[in-house]
């Protein structure tokens, strides 16, 4: 059966990384957080002091460029894939409140993006991946078969926020975890990089009020059609040449 490309953008805590790890396990398909990528570039940039009090060091970060390595490892116990910063296992602190506090402004930077794209469209280029980020339908992958466009309640996900933070031990008030959410989407939308858009021919998904598996069995079923017609079109196209 032939494979696709599911791009999964939206706001921040959408559950859109819940969603592409499901739908990755379920179809056996590659799931790529771009998030998470632009999280590790965060932390080399806090660590080598390229985000200072004054801002960012723009020349520091753009000659550093070079020396930060991004990739991917499977883990088969966890079943979900890691991310490594120059070889460095960091899926645990890229989830860290400080980073959250200045990865948009990482993100925002043209260098970086191009980079990061780069990244995901190599990883992505023999389909059978599932990404999700702002700009994956919109941009690093328009000709996506599928595309959707996450939303819910901002309440909602602050709560989901709040409980995925506090059951790694980190303990924020309600306001401050939905302070940061806005002011992300607020940059994330805002920027002049690759801003988070809705890409013309994504599907709006609202899971406000759905349940993590009503959720996969609506995108499950859309990925069915999908490529059941996919599938015929190729049978007929064979049988025409
Ligand atoms: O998805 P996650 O919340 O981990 O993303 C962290 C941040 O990385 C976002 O708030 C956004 O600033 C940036 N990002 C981006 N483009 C992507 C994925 C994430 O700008 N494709």
């Amino acid at each position: 059966m032939s494979k696709i490309t599911v791009a999964i953008d939206g706001y921040s805590s959408c559950g859109k990384s819940t969603l592409a790890k499901a739908l990755a396990q379920k179809l056996n398909y590659n799931y790529i957080d771009t998030g998470a990528m632009y999280r590790a570039v965060t932390i080399y940039c806090l660590r080598n002091k390229i985000i200072t009090p004054n801002g960012v060091d723009l020349l520091k970060l753009k000659n550093s460029l070079n020396d930060i390595e991004v990739s991917f490892k499977y883990n088969h116990v966890s079943k979900s894939s890691e991310v490594f910063l120059n070889g460095e296992h960091v899926d645990k602190e890229i989830r860290s409140m400080e980073v959250a506090n200045h990865v948009s402004i990482i993100a925002s930077i043209k260098e970086v993006r191009e980079k990061m794209v780069t990244l995901q469209r190599e990883m992505g280029k023999y389909k059978g991946v599932i990404m999700d980020g702002r700009d994956i339908g919109s941009f690093v992958f328009p000709n996506a078969e599928l595309k959707l466009f996450m939303t819910a309640d901002n309440a909602v996900r602050t709560q989901r926020r709040l409980d995925e933070l506090s059951s790694k031990g980190e303990y924020y008030t309600f306001e401050d975890v939905r302070h940061n959410l806005e002011k992300r989407d607020n940059d994330d939308t805002t920027r002049k990089e690759n801003p988070l858009i809705q890409a013309k021919d994504a599907i709006v998904l609202d899971n406000t009020d759905l349940t993590k598996e009503d959720q996969l069995e609506f995108v499950i079923k859309l990925i069915d059609d999908l490529l059941l017609t996919k599938d015929e079109f190729n049978q007929v196209s064979k049988k025409i040449s």
